[in-house]
């Protein structure tokens, strides 16, 4: 097998990728902060963790992916000042934190499905995570790495040797930088917060510190670690996480286990809209829902959003949009040929043929590979596509060759899903039946649904976290 690569931020370097465990993957994405609609350059972090995922499955790894959803503690400048994101929106629409989450966590999930991502295996919620992150706190604080200053408790980054090695930040650098310290409580200005007392916070937990929330980085560090173990092979999210929050996960992970935390980082850079950065002020954070309300096709906007590549800034155009539609109808249409070509006379299958499809294969592998560069794979599928047209008189065993080529592509890339015919209400209601049968535990309920749904033609796939989705057979 040929080596796989990926640049690593962490080592800033390309390196060859070698699992932990022989033919496993463990891979932690940071997820959502349910406080608003997730919008497209959301989804380019969110998607390039969904490419390497399916990438890797194709390359025969068992994916383990886990992917959080934040639910309490990120405040608004992703630093130790502002408002909490949720509880601003909880009293901006009057309402309960949780109900908050929950709108925007069904905005997510139904974007995701839109988009083809698939599930990870579980989207733990932080509110939900509370006593692990404690435990890691008292280990912190244990071990030296943390300090309680009345009801709060900080992580002191002078404390850790290797603090800044992901950002290339020095404590030096960050002090110089620092504006005049608020929190004068705070040994140094980069301390962060891993337990805060506020009174007037919504969400409020028991601690060994008097009554407080969690902050933002711990969470990750304590469900990640919760689901994958110690230490796990990857773990993605966007530029901007970066720094401070990667920077503190690894501090606290470390710290807590003397042990290498993550072995690849991987970051997707921002996503750009008409050359713009995006921005509330400018409109343009669009979501998946409103681009499919001004007409675009779901799948167009998926191979919009992974066809350039992860480390590169994206451009996203509505003509790109309009391009992107192009490409995949020509995917769509070759895919259609083919399957029409099926139900030809069968006969032996030229060399030629198979030669073409393990070419081009191979090409798709080799690009992806090498850092995961898609305009490469994408070329190679298109050069693919132009050969099987040029090929008029295809028999029905010759198709099928090409259609597993394209299959295997289509695993990876997951475009091919617009006309999907869309599930009768039936069905949804069939489904929805069975997820209150799970709620009040009458299984016997749920497996009958579940097999009455089968019998229909459909299969049911749960959604950790979310719903269920519902498929075609
Ligand atoms: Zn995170």
């Amino acid at each position: 097998m040929t080596d796989i690569r990926f640049y690593n931020t962490f080592s800033k370097k390309i390196e060859t990728f070698t699992p932990i465990k022989p033919g496993k993957v463990k891979l932690y994405s940071c997820g959502p902060t349910v406080y608003s609609h997730p919008h497209i350059g959301n989804f380019r972090s969110f998607l390039m963790a969904d490419l390497l995922k399916r990438f890797l499955k194709f390359k025969g790894f068992a994916v383990t992916h886990i992917m959080n959803i934040t639910d309490v503690g990120h405040l608004l400048a992703d630093a130790e000042e502002g408002a909490d994101k949720l509880e601003e929106e909880a009293r901006k629409q009057q309402k309960d934190p949780l109900e908050i989450a929950q709108i925007y966590i069904d905005s997510f999930m139904q974007a995701s499905e839109l988009l083809n991502m698939e599930p990870a295996n579980s989207f733990p919620r932080a509110t939900e995570h509370i006593d692990e992150m404690i435990k890691m706190v008292e280990t912190l604080v244990e071990k030296g790495y943390a300090y309680v200053v009345g009801h709060n408790v900080y992580y002191d980054i002078t404390k850790f040797e290797r603090y800044g090695k992901l950002s290339g930040n020095t404590i030096d650098d960050l002090n110089a930088g620092a504006r005049v310290e608020v929190n004068s409580e705070k040994r140094n200005h980069q301390d962060f917060a891993l337990w805060k007392h506020d009174p007037m916070h919504l969400q409020q937990w028991d601690s060994p510190w008097g009554k407080g929330f969690p902050g933002w980085h711990i969470e990750c560090s304590a469900m990640s670690m919760k689901y994958l173990g110690k230490s796990f092979d990857f773990h993605t999210g966007g530029e901007d996480n970066i720094f401070p929050h990667h920077e503190c996960e690894i501090a606290q992970s470390e710290g807590a286990t003397g042990k290498k935390w993550v072995n690849y980082w991987m970051h997707g850079r921002f996503l750009l809209f008409d050359g713009e950065k995006m921005s509330k002020s400018k409109g343009n954070l669009y979501t998946i829902q409103e681009l499919i309300e001004k007409g675009f096709k779901k799948s167009a906007i998926r191979y919009a959003l992974i066809s350039s590549h992860y480390r590169q800034n994206y451009n996203f155009t509505f003509d790109g949009l309009k391009a992107a539609q192009q490409a995949v109808e020509k995917f769509q249409q070759c895919v259609t040929m083919l399957k029409e070509a099926s139900g030809n006379d069968s006969g032996a299958v030229r060399e030629s043929i198979t030669g073409t499809a393990e070419q081009y294969l191979a090409e798709f592998d080799a690009a992806l590979s090498d850092d995961l560069n898609i305009s490469k794979a994408l070329g190679a599928c298109f050069d693919l596509i132009r050969e099987v047209n040029k090929v008029g008189d295809l028999n029905s065993d010759e198709a099928k060759v090409l259609l597993e080529t394209f299959a295997k592509i289509e695993s990876v890339l997951g475009i091919l899903y617009e006309d999907r015919s869309d599930i009768p209400e039936e069905i949804v209601a069939l489904a929805e039946q069975r997820l209150a049968a799970k709620a009040d535990k009458d299984w016997a309920a749920a497996d009958r649904l579940r097999d009455e749904i089968a019998e229909k033609g459909y299969i049911l796939e749960d959604v950790p976290g979310g719903k269920f989705r519902i498929k075609q057979k």
